[in-house]
């Protein structure tokens, strides 16, 4: 699974991509991250710290990512995609709040169906919407709330469709969707003491019957 992300914030990843799980599965080519800066594309200006957002029509406060530095960050990923591979399967997924809602079931169609997800990060007001016409897009939103940027919903999606990435998750029945897992988890000690009073491993847990045990977990949810 290749990741291809449109953002003015590349640097915004590299924590939370080379860490744990992610890192790993970066390092045993399971999953691959690329950047397309559309600042990169805007005219004889590569490299540089160059602003891509103008006024909006029609008004406002904030400012709209322009259309064409976007369009030549998405075409770079798109000559990339075909450079790499003979026959990709694309999904363009375009962020904003007002998108479908993302979940587990859109991450594990994403994983089953492409090779190549690109996604295109908004910054301030968005990105003129000239481009979602462009290019055939998804419309995702990662939750009914407003953020800054683009940056933290692409790395949600990178993380939620990885899981389901064969080979990511070292076990495979680590993927919690395809068993019965619950939302309380415990580890030793059996009995934990905390200011003089004892916490203790639900008993059910103890029992060692599995069916039992499912029982209980998903009444747990
Ligand atoms: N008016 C814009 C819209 O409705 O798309 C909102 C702009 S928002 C301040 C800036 C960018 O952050 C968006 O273009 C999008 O890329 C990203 N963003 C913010 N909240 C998001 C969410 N809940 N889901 C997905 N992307 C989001």
């Amino acid at each position: 699974m290749r990741f291809h992300v449109i953002t003015l914030f590349p640097g915004a990843f590299g924590s939370y991509l080379g860490e744990s799980i992610l890192k790993r599965a970066i390092e045993d080519k399971k999953i691959s991250v690329a950047f397309y800066n559309p600042r990169d594309f805007a005219a004889g200006t590569r490299g540089r710290a160059v602003r891509v957002d103008k006024r909006p029509y029609g008004g406002g406060p904030g400012m709209v990512i322009e259309a064409l530095p976007v369009i030549k960050a998405i075409e770079k990923a798109l000559a990339t995609i075909q450079k790499k591979s003979k026959k990709p399967k694309v999904k363009i997924i375009w962020l904003s709040p007002g998108g479908m809602q993302f979940d587990t079931g859109v991450a594990e169609t994403v994983a089953k169906k492409y090779t190549d997800i690109i996604i295109v990060s908004g910054r301030y007001e968005g990105i003129d919407a000239r481009v979602k016409k462009i290019f055939k897009c998804d419309i995702v939103s990662v939750g009914p709330f407003v953020l800054t940027g683009g940056e933290l919903p692409a790395m949600l999606i990178i993380d939620c469709v990885s899981r389901q990435v064969a080979g990511v998750l070292g076990d495979p029945t680590s993927v919690e969707e395809r068993r019965v897992a619950s939302r309380d988890v415990y580890t030793r000690p059996e009995v934990f003491e905390y200011k003089g009073k004892k916490y203790r491993v639900p008993k059910v847990l103890l029992s060692g019957n599995h069916a039992t045990i499912n029982t209980w977990k998903r009444s747990q949810k």
